[in-house]
């Protein structure tokens, strides 16, 4: 049986309770041991699906086409365990469950309540699925005393019993805040928020103290004796220089060891940590450095982009280079003279995934910009689209081009698309049906032109990549397009949905229907972006 490992987090929220989960994880696999890591999410939306990126940064879409939250990005990213649908559950979700159940009358007469329907579903969704794993680490979103979350802690509580203590361990991540006029590091929020969580029932095993400055041993000590947690196990957590050199950064502080301990394990050996090591030491030691432009809409927030950001980190330690993200709003690229002024000192620019008409034009602008100055090129989902509404305006002769998604055009060269094959079958949509979860989600095959600039970079003839989009670039306007210079390079392996759409005669210029950020790792960059980057790297040298 798989143990459990719980987190939960206090005072304030945003303290990286998720990169903890990723790192504790990572560093759990250099031990030898098989992790898998769990988020549980308080709010009532059934997913993030439907959620701005705004309210919530990035959707993460898992291979079996889950809407997820940001954090499993992180999860993957750092244990390389692809997650799936059961590793992220929502109150809403688990409400869905339940009433779906009380209306089939599944509940016998019963009076259906939150102890213990709603916990039990909570338990039976951390333990679903975990045969494969040794352990089992379950973060629970929000902040401890949230009338949100009191279902979740609850049902953990219950879970300690019910597997035993030996089977099951609690960190807490808190706040010591530095109060610059005292001069002095503050553990009362601490102390405050372990009597909160101990009178839910539950006794921390481990607290993370995430601090600004070193906590002192007296301190250490204070917060032991208050929260009734061992002085080894009040592990300090400054902020690190970059995310990738947490895990060594835990593991010298003894996180590993203290959660093993927790559970009567004791670790003698060290773990292996070297793929950590070198990641960092590229990333503290860049050879050069390139600045790509991305050319988007929701720039005021880069947690929107969270995948793609770490995908170009990950270009960068291929070639040992660092990436300036500089992250430009296309709504100001209508106007010409704005666009040159921005784009010209850029070694690449990036058209991201996106939603909606506002700065559509200002894409279509900036991709125009990349083709005629032979700046290396990558679109991504709608800026695939883009780039494809671009070669047709621009090179086909296709003055309408548009999509349907900005609205009724003439010449749809983006299209609604409402029929499908997956997996399971066909798929079919109606225009104006259900907006949450219907999108085309998930792993999907393509198969790659022989001779391609793709098929080169990928070094194999079939992919599988991630997709989160409701159109498609219209297979009609294929010819006229690749008239326009524009290869479809990669297509669905039935001929009928292009994947990826290429410029030959370009330094480096990409279109891909599919999301290749979200597979991508730090010690196994995605080759789209290693590629890209090294175009990039190849610019910056013409400039
Ligand atoms: N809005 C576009 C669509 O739904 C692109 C989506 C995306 O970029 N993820 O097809």
């Amino acid at each position: 049986m798989a143990r459990f490992i719980f987190i939960t987090g206090g005072v304030v929220s945003s303290l990286g309770k998720g990169l903890m989960a990723a790192s504790l994880a990572a560093l759990l696999q250099a031990r030898g041991y098989r992790a898998r890591i769990r988020k549980f999410d308080p709010y009532l939306n059934v997913d993030p699906g439907t959620m701005s990126p705004y309210q919530h940064g990035e959707v993460y879409v898992t291979d079996d086409g889950a809407e997820t939250d940001l954090d499993l990005g992180h999860y993957e990213r750092f244990t390389g365990v692809p997650g799936r649908q059961s590793d992220n559950v929502t109150s809403g979700r688990i409400y869905q469950t339940i009433i779906q159940r009380e209306r089939r009358g599944d509940y016998l007469g019963a009076t259906v309540q939150v102890i213990p329907h709603v916990t039990d579903a909570i338990k039976a969704f951390a333990q679903a699925d975990t045969d494969d794993v040794d352990f089992v680490l379950c973060e629970i979103g929000g902040t401890v005393g949230d009338i949100e979350s009191l279902p979740f802690i609850e049902a953990i509580r219950q879970l300690r019993n019910d597997i035993g203590r030996e089977n099951s361990v609690f960190v807490h991540v808190t706040l010591v805040p530095f109060i610059a006029a005292a001069g002095e590091l503050k553990t009362k929020p601490t102390q405050h928020s372990v009597r909160e969580l101990t009178s839910l029932g539950i006794q921390p095993d481990v607290l993370v103290c995430r601090c600004e400055q070193p906590l002192p041993a007296s301190e250490r000590a204070k917060i032991a004796l208050f929260c009734n947690v061992r002085k080894e196990a009040v592990i300090p957590a400054l902020d690190a220089p970059s995310i990738y050199a947490v895990p060594q950064a835990y593991h010298a502080e003894g996180l590993d060891r203290e959660v093993l301990r927790a559970f009567g394990i004791t670790a003698n050996d060290s773990p292996d940590l070297s793929r950590w090591t070198e990641i960092v030491s590229r990333l503290s030691n860049p050879e050069g450095e390139v600045t790509i432009g991305v050319v988007g809409k929701y720039v005021g927030l880069p947690d929107a982009y969270k995948s793609l950001h770490e995908a170009l980190v990950h270009g960068g330690i291929a070639h040992r280079v660092k990436v300036n993200i500089r992250w430009l709003d296309a709504e100001l690229f209508e106007h010409e003279d704005a666009l040159a002024a921005q784009l010209e000192p850029m070694h690449a620019i990036l058209v991201p995934g996106g939603f909606g008409e506002r700065g559509s034009e200002g894409k279509i602008a900036s991709v125009r910009f990349a083709r005629e100055h032979n700046v290396p090129f990558f679109g991504i989902c709608l800026g695939m689209q883009m780039a494809c509404i671009e070669g047709a305006r621009n090179l086909a002769g296709i003055a309408d081009a548009s999509t349907t998604e900005f609205g009724p055009t003439s010449e749809p060269v983006v299209g609604l698309i409402t029929e499908w094959m997956s997996e399971e079958g066909l798929q079919k949509r109606e225009a104006g049906g259900d907006l949450g979860g219907t999108m085309r989600l998930g792993a999907y095959p393509a198969t790659l032109a022989g001779n391609s600039v793709v098929r080169a970079i990928y070094g194999t003839d079939e992919i599988s990549e991630r997709h989160r989009h409701r159109y498609e670039v219209n297979v009609h306007y294929r010819e006229a397009l690749e008239k326009g210079g524009l290869v479809f390079s990669g297509m669905s392996p039935d001929g009928t949905l292009p994947e990826i759409v290429e410029r030959p005669d370009h330094s480096w210029f990409v279109g891909v229907q599919f999301h290749p950020e979200l597979k991508s790792k730090p010690f196994d960059p995605h080759p789209l972006f290693a590629s890209f980057v090294g175009a990039a790297v190849k610019q910056s040298r013409l400039v």
